[in-house]
């Protein structure tokens, strides 16, 4: 297999860095290299600078708003924005509930939400996930009720990322409680500011508000909302878990933390001598650099094969890729010691310039190590992948 890029490629990934150049406002990507949080604004004002610029969602087909690039063109965008320091286009719409509507959507709902995903018109939330309903997903018991043109949903969901500023929530429900489990569900649009649903904030240990409770208390949703075929949305969710999972191995944002990293061990001193020079720091760091060169080769040959929707290797690429985030926020918060511990809520969130200990690099690693636990536990647990990889690819 040959890695390098083409001369073409080369001159596409000039452009792809002149447009960064000129278009990644300041602000936000010294929120993103210093680990600070994004707001709602944040977000969706670097989502419609790309969408003005056509490449807001690459891999979706031209006639959508996708931009036709190769495979490996958009790896070399996706690289060159985790390179810069650009917030994330978030996957919720674009990578999750569109391709699910683009594949099993009728035309009205493809001519109102694709478009609007396109532009960040609409902010959209997964409600996947219920209390005692993660891993074991097809249990879920948020309910929908078919009465007349609407149907009547009633439940919980849990862990929903940033619901707290959603317009739309893509959900999976019971629509009947007599056949096998995964037979009995069904994929709803829902429109969050219908009456009846509330949001509760969850705190994670980082003590950022990232995750909601949502409750349905009799929530009326037009049976327009409804995906596909009523009961066959566990084939639908199923199709939209594969893209999730590609999505979360962020190989190109793990090569920026690296260099964070070196330079953070290059600029703290231990026995007199910068960190980086301590044998046993530094080989660490080449362990996890090794670590790392693996697994874009491995993104790489994946995506040279890519012209499918993700299969179970998409597991493999969750695993090793959340296992390397996490060393890496590990290895930042060894690097720092003691100057890694505080919490400085007003500087992460941008309401003080610096941080109170004078070091703005390091204060936002201990919260940033906390946040950084979730990424073995969403998208399906690393529990759950390696169990689909001993089936699936290992035959096991
Ligand atoms: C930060 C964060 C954001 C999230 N965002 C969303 C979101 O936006 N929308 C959404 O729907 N969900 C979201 N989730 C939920 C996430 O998908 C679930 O947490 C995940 O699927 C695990 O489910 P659970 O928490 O119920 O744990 P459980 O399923 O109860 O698992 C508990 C433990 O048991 C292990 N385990 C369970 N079953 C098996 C098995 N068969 N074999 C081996 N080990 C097993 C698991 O690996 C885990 O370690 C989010 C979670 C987090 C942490």
């Amino acid at each position: 297999m040959d890695l390098t890029y083409t001369a073409a490629d080369l001159a596409f990934r000039d452009g792809v860095r002149a447009f960064l150049d000129a278009n990644l406002p300041s602000d936000l990507q010294k929120k993103v290299r210093n680990h600070l949080r994004l707001s709602r604004q944040d977000y969706v004002r670097w989502h419609q600078i790309v969408a003005r610029q056509g490449w807001a969602a690459p891999a979706w087909p031209v006639e959508y708003g996708g931009t036709g690039w190769t495979p490996t063109q958009r790896h070399i965008w996706e690289e060159e924005c985790a390179r810069a320091g650009t917030p994330p286009i978030l996957p919720f719409g674009v990578n999750m509930v569109a391709p699910v509507i683009m594949a099993f959507g009728n035309q009205a709902q493809k001519a109102h939400y694709l478009p609007r995903i396109l532009n960040c018109d609409d902010w959209w939330c997964q409600g996947y996930s219920e209390p005692g309903s993660g891993s074991d997903l097809a249990s879920l018991k948020t309910s929908a009720e078919r009465v007349g043109e609407y149907y009547i949903v009633n439940g919980q969901k849990t862990w929903t990322t940033l619901a707290q500023h959603a317009d739309m929530i893509f959900c999976l429900v019971r629509t009947d409680n007599t056949a096998r489990k995964q037979e009995g569900i069904s994929f709803l649009l829902i429109d969050m500011k219908s009456p009846g649903i509330t949001v509760r904030p969850i705190v994670m240990l980082d003590e950022d508000h990232e995750v909601n409770e949502v409750f349905f208390d009799n929530v009326k949703v037009p049976v327009l909302n409804l995906i596909g075929q009523e009961n066959k949305g566990w084939t639908y969710a199923k199709y939209l878990l594969g893209h999730e999972r590609t999505g979360i191995t962020a190989v190109g944002r793990s090569k920026r933390e690296l260099l964070f990293l070196k330079k953070l061990a290059s600029e703290h001193y231990k026995h007199g001598k910068p960190l980086m020079q301590d044998p046993v720091f530094a080989a660490k760091v080449a362990s996890l650099e090794i670590d790392l060169m693996a697994l874009e080769t491995t993104v790489l040959r994946v995506i040279t094969r890519e012209s499918h929707a993700p299969g179970p290797e998409a597991s493999m690429l969750k695993v090793r890729g959340s296992e390397i985030q996490q060393q890496l926020t590990e290895l930042m918060v060894e690097a720092l010691g003691p100057d890694a511990l505080p919490f400085d809520t007003d500087y992460l969130e941008g309401k003080a310039d610096h941080a109170v200990t004078g070091d703005d690099a390091g204060a936002p690693l201990t919260a940033y190590y906390f946040n950084f636990r979730k990424t073995s536990i969403y998208g399906g647990s690393n529990e759950i992948q390696k169990n689909i990889i001993t089936q699936m690819i290992l035959g096991l």
